[in-house]
């Protein structure tokens, strides 16, 4: 076995992903230890004839990250490179992963503005799928980089910032891996905040008649829709300053939710629910009534992020922001006719509009709707009901999450779609990092 993320197994031949939905046999797997060794891998795998694909950790659910070529694993360049305290912007290596930024950017007093449920991915790889959080004043994390530097196809490197070639970061942020192997990124950080959680179940046509509402009216809120249930767990957090009484949770409490309920209660359900499916709605009913009720105050990524212990499949769409309610009502009747047991929670969360081209909220402001099926049942007929629904609200799917979208119906999606792809022929003209993903979503 090869150490590669920590979503990743892989064996003599074969890496498959964290929801165990992708696979590859690459040809070859290479951990750089350096720029110039990324450089010198890109280089020699041209001369040879073939793709190169950078892998973070693994943690997207389509086969965006994979490779029959070379698998370019650049998880040993991470660290602080460099800080400018005095605007909060931080250098990193990046294949750091996300967990490691308590720790990196205690030091200087800062944290990232805004994080989404997990904090196991990579830098490079979070950013290049376009990977987000809640909250309808703020953006996903590539709203957060001000400069990337990558190597290019020609295995030159290549700085991105608001001075240098300025025209390409819209497309460079938010990549998916298309554009060349990233290795340095800046974030524009915040100084270190705490937040105040608010967690309470409340009735589905509740939260729903006044999502949007809510959601613009706090930092940062999302529900979990617990399937065959009238109910939606909710959750507000509000953002204080890091000298704000702290509040944690005990260890016990702590664990009761993310061990005990995230993740024992969410396994058992899932395996019970596979042998015997007619006991999922109970089992939904009883978790739902138990699960996210508490208040307390922590540091920012230790609320925005839980451990994920069982693994899933996942689908997620961003959808014009006044479309989810109608969104989600539709996508409950079609479980309800259908008579599905669905065992994991429907997530709905908001993000403002950027403008990375590729990125899902470009130009509105964003609700996202993320369905789920644990890994071991078949999710295709559930993901094909909502992504249909979701379509149809004009819905643009998560870069890093299960679709069955092409580039002939995503181009008319994304406005700068077309800039994209001409700089994808600038900077890889040859498509050294082409893979049946970018083939699929981007065309050849
Ligand atoms: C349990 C779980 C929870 C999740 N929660 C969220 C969430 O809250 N919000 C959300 O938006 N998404 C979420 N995701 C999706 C996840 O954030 C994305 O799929 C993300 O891209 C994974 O990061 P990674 O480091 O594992 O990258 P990988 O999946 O390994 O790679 C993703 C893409 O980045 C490219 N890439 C990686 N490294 C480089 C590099 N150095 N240079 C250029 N390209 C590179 C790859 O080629 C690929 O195209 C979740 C996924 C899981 C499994």
């Amino acid at each position: 076995m090869t150490a590669l993320g920590s979503g990743v197994r892989a064996g003599r031949t074969t890496v498959v992903n964290w929801g165990r939905s992708a696979s590859a046999r690459p040809a070859e797997i290479v951990h750089a230890r350096s720029v110039d060794e990324v450089v010198a891998v890109v280089r020699r795998a041209r001369e040879r004839g073939l793709p190169v694909k950078a892998i973070g950790a693994g943690h997207s659910f389509t086969d965006a990250a994979l490779t029959d070529g070379v698998l370019l694993d650049v998880s040993a360049i991470d660290g602080v490179l460099a800080v400018d305290a005095a605007r909060g912007r931080v250098v990193l290596g990046a294949g750091t992963n996300l967990h490691q930024l308590p720790a990196l950017l205690a030091p200087h007093g800062l944290a990232l503005a805004n994080m989404g449920d997990i904090d196991r991915q990579t830098l490079a790889g979070a950013t290049s799928t376009g990977t987000h959080g809640t909250g309808a004043r703020f953006g996903g994390l590539a709203t957060q980089l001000t400069a990337v530097t990558l190597v290019t196809a020609a295995g030159e490197l290549l700085r991105v910032s608001e001075s240098e070639h300025a025209e390409l970061l819209p497309a460079v942020r938010l990549g998916i891996g298309a554009l060349g192997v990233l290795v340095e990124v800046e974030v524009q950080c915040v100084p270190a905040y705490l937040l105040h959680a608010v967690e309470r179940p409340a009735p589905f046509d509740e939260v729903l008649d006044g999502f949007l509402e809510t959601a613009a009216a706090n930092d940062h809120y999302e529900g979990y829709w617990w399937p065959s249930t009238a109910t939606i767990s909710t959750k507000t957090n509000t953002r204080l300053p890091a000298d704000a009484p702290y509040r944690p949770l005990s260890a016990l409490a702590n664990w009761w939710e993310d061990e005990a309920m995230g993740s024992g209660a969410l396994w058992l359900v899932s395996a019970l629910g596979l042998a015997v499916p007619a006991v999922t709605p109970r089992i939904n009913r009883l978790v739902a009534s138990v699960y996210g009720n508490r208040e307390f105050t922590a540091p920012s990524y230790e609320v925005f992020t839980s451990p994920r212990r069982v693994r899933f499949k996942e689908m997620e769409y961003a959808l014009p922001a006044e479309a989810l309610p109608a969104a989600v009502r539709e996508l409950r009747r079609v479980i309800d006719e259908r008579g599905w047991r669905i065992s994991f929670p429907v997530e709905l969360r908001v993000a403002a509009a950027d403008e990375n081209w590729l990125s899902t909220a470009y130009g509105r402001p964003s609700a996202y709707v993320a369905v789920h099926r644990y890994h071991r049942e078949d999710h295709s007929a559930y993901f094909a009901a909502a992504e249909a629904i979701l379509r149809a609200h004009d819905g643009r799917p998560h870069w890093g999450k299960l679709h069955t979208r092409t580039a002939a119906d995503l181009a008319p999606a994304y406005p700068r779609f077309g800039d994209f792809l001409a700089v994808r022929d600038r900077l890889d003209p040859e498509r050294v990092f082409a893979n049946a993903y970018t083939r699929r979503v981007l065309g050849d």
